[in-house]
């Protein structure tokens, strides 16, 4: 699947299809908003606008964990989902919660995998 489908696929997996999201993907770390990250998003609540940003594998570097694009895309996904959330004065939260992200989201893209496809709402076999 294209990058821009796992986007549509998560979107409408967690809820998200009322947001507008625009995805950069392959980007050089310089490009990011977040120095020293897999992927990063900003975000305006109110129009429900997003912008992610997904390095590009040649950046990633020998790490514990490979990259993995689509679990980046859902951690940085459900950042949206949990939007309202944060408090950008906690840094200390804010690291709790993007580690719980994280596992969160390895969780669902470890279930998706394992799992059949979500069957396509046009078919009447449900
Ligand atoms: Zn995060």
């Amino acid at each position: 699947m294209t990058n821009k489908g796992l986007l549509k696929e998560w979107q409408k997996r967690l809820g998200l299809t009322d947001w507008r999201i625009a995805l950069q993907t392959d980007c050089d770390p310089d490009e990011m908003h977040v120095i020293d990250s897999a992927g990063c998003v900003s975000w305006e609540e109110s129009s429900k606008t997003a912008l992610i940003q997904i390095i590009d594998p040649k950046f990633y570097g020998k790490r514990v964990v490979p990259f993995d694009f689509e679990k980046t895309l859902v951690h940085e996904l459900m950042h949206l989902k949990t939007c309202l959330f944060y408090d950008n004065k906690d840094e200390l939260r804010e690291r709790i919660v993007h580690m719980f992200l994280d596992e969160i989201a390895r969780a669902l893209v470890d279930a998706k995998r394992e799992m059949p496809p979500i069957v396509k709402e046009d078919d009447n076999n449900v």
